[in-house]
């Protein structure tokens, strides 16, 4: 854990820890990764997963962390399709804002305008973000559907 990183700091925060399901920030854990709402943009289902070890990019995972990798990458976006229902599902790491390996999982439903389609998502506004009660809900149905698929 890196004390300077926001991703080691918000998981080393014990309220935040996967334990205080239902409301805690995590939604899912593997062994290596953990899975959480992002609190930016409104779009419902917007995931992140974070790897649970503090490094830049899979450049510096173990083979077994890469290995883990491409199984919940999957499982995160089998759920948020069960859930969301969107057209396609775009995932994608920058790690430019805070260096820690994390991956964006967005759905991308029918009615996104056309200027935020594809490349287009990375100027999607970051704020407003979800409101509460619509978060809430979208991942109590996200945390059965791990559940589910676990
Ligand atoms: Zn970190």
């Amino acid at each position: 854990m890196t004390v300077d990183c926001l991703i080691c700091r918000k998981a080393g925060d014990e309220e935040n820890r996967i334990h205080y399901l239902p409301h805690g920030l995590y939604l899912y854990e593997s062994k290596y990764f953990r899975v959480r709402h992002s609190d930016e943009t409104k779009i419902a289902g917007y995931l992140i997963i974070e790897s649970k070890r503090h490094f830049l990019d899979l450049s510096e995972a173990t083979e077994e962390e890469a290995a883990e990798f491409g199984v919940e990458l999957a499982r995160v976006v089998r759920a948020v399709r069960r859930v969301t229902h969107p057209k396609r599902v775009y995932t994608f790491s920058l790690a430019e804002a805070v260096p820690h390996f994390h991956v964006h999982v967005i759905p991308r439903d029918e009615n996104l305008p056309a200027r935020y389609v594809g490349r287009g998502i990375l100027s999607y506004p970051l704020q407003p973000s979800l409101n509460e009660s619509t978060r809430d809900e979208v991942s109590q149905a996200l945390r059965r559907v791990f559940k589910a698929l676990s």
